[in-house]
């Protein structure tokens, strides 16, 4: 794997590789109208590296002009479920993709159990009584071919009789396989008689006790892309050994000429994404649900505020390659703030209060500031912030004994709060232990913004109006993980080893008024600290704030 990379927003777009094979498949006319699909199995929520996959999938389909299906690879009954396939596509709409036909391997197994017999007729298939072992065992190694099944000359006839058996549900799970009759000596292992269908006696989540035969995925895969005319389909590295079994099913059986390519999957560092992992996490309660703000998957980071630009944005960065990358998770976290400092709300929201008390201020009387919501759009909307003789301010910006370069309020000093007056500390008040409870202030009516000259300072810091505030829980998220490659695990230890104790720290907040009322949808920014997005846990009582990412970070793509 190669090292982390942080690729630059500068660097030249050139097309990458599957563009290129697309606009000569366009050019030379070998390909009309392009068409994807975006495979999921519906075993589990999608994740980080599936919206690479959206990104590719339904991304080359607009860019040229095509379609993209959504298909589920639902051959496997006991893993699946519709809570799954109604995640899936809230989670592709939520990222802005429309797919053209919704499709089910599934709606196919008619068909492909006609093919099935097809080849069986055609000497190309057989049923196989052997064990899974002796099946695996037969196969051989690489470096050794595989050795005939004693099973692999029987007739059509036989073989029919029993395939019709095996569907009619006359055998036990594992009892029997239908296996394809290719070269078992093949330097391919997958072209070593693959194994078509096995028996599975379940229950599927939408063609019910209809069948007890399932097709396994290569089976399966390849000429559903061909019934949908997909032109290119596209997966990930670890499929392009299974290429040459794909083609060889939809030469044999002549049927429209998809064809397969295959891309590195996305990796990140202090993530983990594989989907019996995160549902382990799950079912064992060391997250709260598949959408908890940590987890990976599209509805977490989702929850934790992510934007589907910020995603766009980072799937748009890293771009398409052949080669297994590690990519750095800060290039994602640097893309959300792109995105977020463009187009958040803001609000002044103190997390440990420091009470100020003005001892000059009018007893009762109530300012109202008009504020930016965004400091971009100088002109655009206003929140009205409210001011009065008792506010908040955070503890740590005053200091006692301050050293010269500390800009924020000390004893005797200035600062500025924010869009409004400035303020001199003229008495610290302490409670019995020596604790810091209050700070008696002075404001200078003169420097109200927009009352004559701007007299400035070199602080200036947040506040909330005590009166005003309204009290919020924050949940502050960090890494789910602490092992920066969570691909590499060693032999004597479990990924969960590496589970960060203190992922999550929640806390409170005084936030100003307006908050409450934040229609955007989108996170919003906590001025000086960073974004945060408000929780569907949220009620009249009791409002919750996710930690998003902070509004700083000395992060930058190279
Ligand atoms: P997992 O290993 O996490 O369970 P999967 O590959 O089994 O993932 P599928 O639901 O089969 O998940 O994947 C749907 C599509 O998303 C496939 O085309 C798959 O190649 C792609 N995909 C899955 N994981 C990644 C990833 N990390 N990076 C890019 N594409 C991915
Ligand atoms: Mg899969």
């Amino acid at each position: 794997m190669e090292e982390a990379k942080n690729p630059t927003a500068e660097e030249p777009k050139r097309l990458n590789f599957l563009e290129e094979i697309i606009e000569e498949d366009l050019k030379s006319g070998k390909v009309k109208e392009i068409k994807t699909r975006f495979p999921p199995e519906p075993n589990g929520y999608l994740h980080l590296g599936h919206a690479k996959s959206l990104c590719i999938n339904f991304g080359l389909a607009e860019k040229y002009g095509g379609k993209t299906n959504l298909r589920y690879d639902d051959t496997n009954p006991t893993k699946e479920d519709t809570e799954y396939v109604d995640a899936i596509k809230e989670d592709i709409r939520w990222m802005g993709f429309k797919w053209d036909k919704e499709c089910y391997a599934s709606d196919y197994f008619d068909q492909l159990y006609e093919w099935a017999e097809e080849l069986i007729r055609r000497g190309l298939a057989y049923v196989d009584d052997q064990t899974q072992e002796e099946i695996s065992e037969g196969r051989g190694t690489v470096e050794t071919p595989g050795k005939k099944s004693p099973y692999r000359d029987r007739s059509v006839e036989e073989n029919l009789r029993i395939f019709r058996d095996m569907k009619a549900g006359k055998y036990a799970d594992g009892e029997k396989v239908l296996r394809a009759k290719i070269d078992m000596a093949s330097k391919n292992m997958m072209m070593r008689d693959p194994i078509l269908y096995r028996i599975k006696h379940a229950r599927h989540h939408r063609t019910g006790d209809k069948w007890c035969i399932y097709p396994m995925y290569d089976f399966t895969h390849g000429q559903c892309d061909s019934i949908e005319h997909i032109t290119h389909s596209i997966c990930t590295l670890e499929f392009d050994v299974h290429r040459p079994l794909y083609d060889w099913f939809i030469q044999t059986l002549d049927i429209f000429p998809s064809h397969q390519y295959e891309f590195a999957r996305l990796n990140l560092t202090y993530t983990l994404m594989s989907k019996r992992k995160l549902l382990e996490l799950v079912q064992k309660g060391l997250v709260a649900g598949w959408d908890d703000p940590r987890m990976p998957t599209l509805c977490g980071v989702r929850r934790r505020g992510y934007t589907p630009e910020a995603l766009k944005m980072f799937c748009d960065k890293i771009g398409v390659s052949k080669r297994d990358q590690m990519m750095d998770i800060q290039l994602l976290e640097w893309c959300v703030r792109q995105d977020l400092n463009a187009r958040s709300n803001r609000y002044m929201v103190v997390q440990h209060p420091l009470k100020v008390t003005l001892v000059n201020w009018e007893a009762g009387k109530v300012e109202w500031f008009d504020c930016p919501l965004n400091p971009a759009d100088p002109e655009g909307a206003k929140r009205k912030v409210p001011f009065t003789g008792e506010l908040y301010i955070e503890q740590e910006d005053f200091m006692e004994d301050a050293p010269k370069k500390f800009f924020r309020l000390k004893p005797g000093g200035e600062v500025r709060l924010k869009y409004t007056y400035i303020i001199k500390c003229e008495e610290v008040v302490k409670d019995a232990d020596g604790n810091v409870i209050e700070l008696k202030c002075t404001y200078d009516p003169s420097t109200r913004p927009g009352a004559g000259e701007w007299r400035s300072v070199k602080g200036t810091i947040h506040w909330v109006s005590t009166e005003y505030a309204g009290k919020i829980t924050i949940r502050d998220y960090d890494r789910l993980f602490l092992k920066e490659d969570m691909n590499d695990i060693p032999e004597d230890k479990d990924y969960k080893d590496y589970l960060n104790p203190e992922s999550l720290t929640i806390g409170s907040g005084y936030a100003e008024p307006a908050l409450f009322d934040d229609k955007s949808g989108i996170a919003v920014q906590f001025e000086r600290t960073g974004y945060y997005f408000k929780d569907p846990d949220s009620t009249d009582a009791e409002v919750i704030f996710n930690k998003t990412a902070a509004l700083k970070d000395s992060y930058r793509p190279e």
